[in-house]
């Protein structure tokens, strides 16, 4: 049964897959590079979204050598927009780490890869897969849906609950084209809400579709976010420069540069304008309060910059929502 679900869905790969600039049909991509840097991306933001910014990328940064001698000033503006900096900071130390202890080269073993700067589970499967053509199994929300579809699994599940199923249909010999086909067949025919199933190939096998339930499944265990607070100084010079400040530390935003901000335990009874930007673990909603230059004295690290020069400094998603603002 396996097999001919695989065979199917191969079938229907290699007819319909979608077409992506660091992807190659029937294989592994020749440049393992390519795979890793569009695969720490995509943890990020949407197909259509990467495109863009990975032949960017690419043009900026050819190989790994390009990388590993850059600015970090540069990596950091190249990523910037795609949200979470500390990936794009360990994408420059790996690249550092691969030219001094690996010649320059991605290894091909799961084990090796994940003792990399930045380079989790999943990522080393996915490069094992998309690079090396070996029989992983990736899990991703696509794959998740169209699997608990397929066995009509209508308890909340996680990734781990989903796994072994996935991986009864790897095939030994086409990893590549087989976790791109599962991913494809969720983002363009299984989708969250009207799924074409008639164009599916697993129409025959599906439980949620024999019950019609497709749309009730998946149900997916969500953490609920936490609530922080803070306020922001909007610090402007009679220049019309604004003070912002590089973030110091090791923390998600180190490296990028901000207007000076802090916590608060709630939000002020004034009626500040305000920001709101969803992290992975929490929302955080920012008062944008407006000082003149004295101000400028508790921030002794700040730099007064005009707006018009705020695209040479990277700034977090949450700030430009900011920028956008003044
Ligand atoms: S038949 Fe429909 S619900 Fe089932 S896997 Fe295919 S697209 Fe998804």
């Amino acid at each position: 049964m396996s097999q001919n679900l695989t065979k199917q869905l191969l079938d229907w790969y290699a007819q319909n897959g979608r077409e992506m600039p660091w992807r190659v049909k029937g294989g592994a991509h020749p440049d393992a590079y390519a795979v890793w840097i569009s695969e720490i991306m995509l943890q990020q933001t949407t197909v259509a979204t990467v495109v863009d910014y990975f032949i960017r990328w690419m043009k900026k940064f050819p190989n790994i050598k390009a990388l590993a001698t850059a600015d970090l000033q540069d990596v950091l503006l190249a990523w910037q927009g795609l949200g979470y900096y500390t990936r794009a900071r360990k994408i420059h130390e790996c690249a550092k780490v691969l030219m001094e202890k690996y010649n320059g080269k991605i290894p091909n073993r799961r084990e090796e890869l994940l003792k990399l700067p930045g380079i989790g589970p999943y990522t080393a499967s996915s490069i094992c897969c998309f690079a090396f053509n070996q029989p992983e199994t990736v899990v991703d929300g696509n794959v998740m849906r169209v699997i608990a579809r397929l066995h009509g699994i209508t308890k909340e599940i996680t990734a781990p609950d989903i796994y072994p199923l996935a991986q009864k249909l790897t095939p030994q010999n086409q990893g590549a084209d087989y976790a791109s086909a599962i991913m494809d067949l969720g983002a363009t025919v299984c989708t969250p809400t009207n799924p074409k199933c008639n164009q599916c190939p697993w129409i025959k096998n599906c439980t949620a579709y024999k019950k019609r339930i497709q749309e009730k499944i998946p149900v997916i265990k969500k953490l609920a976010k936490k609530e922080k607070f803070g306020q922001l100084y909007l610090i402007q010079n009679n220049q019309g420069k604004y003070l912002i400040q590089q973030r110091s530390g090791k923390g998600l935003l180190a490296g990028l540069w901000e207007f000076p901000w802090e916590e608060t335990e709630k939000l002020s009874s004034q009626k500040y304008p305000h920001v709101v930007h969803v992290f992975t673990h929490f929302k955080l909603t920012l008062e944008l309060i407006r000082f003149s230059a004295e101000k400028a004295h508790d921030f002794p690290n700040g730099v007064w910059v005009h707006p018009k020069d705020f695209d040479k400094y990277p700034f977090p998603t949450l700030m430009k929502k900011v920028i956008r603002k003044l």
